[in-house]
């Protein structure tokens, strides 16, 4: 509405997450993610820190895009240029940002992907 710049890959900055999952508990379950409201996706820095090895504590960051009310992770990645702006496991074609249309690639439905090794 105020011309929001679309340079961040349309997506508004978020809060850094220290050590926290960046993403609702259960959300692929949750009724709140199709419930109809327009997803707010923000660009949320996660940093992790993980105890252990020689050096003692490593620090790792990732960016990650998701839904500011349901916390729902968005199906295009933060550092894609024109990011596909579906959630994340959505049904049809991927959506981007700048309305194209591209067919599903790499994700197998649940039927055909459930069992990875070869049963006879
Ligand atoms: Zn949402
Ligand atoms: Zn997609």
């Amino acid at each position: 509405m105020s011309g929001e710049s679309q340079s961040g890959g349309g997506f508004r900055p978020g809060p850094i997450l220290l050590d926290v999952t960046p993403f609702a508990t259960g959300w692929e379950q949750d009724s709140r993610i199709d419930d109809g409201h327009a997803h707010a996706w923000e660009r949320c820095l996660l940093i992790r820190t993980d105890g252990g090895g020689v050096d003692g504590v490593a620090v790792r960051w990732e960016p990650v895009v998701r839904c500011a009310d349901c916390g729902c992770p968005r199906c295009g990645s933060s550092s894609d240029p024109d990011p596909c702006m579906e959630r994340r496991h959505h049904d049809g074609l991927h959506i981007t940002l700048h309305g194209r249309f591209e067919p599903v690639g790499g994700y197998l439905p649940p039927e055909a992907g459930e069992h990875p090794e070869q049963q006879t």
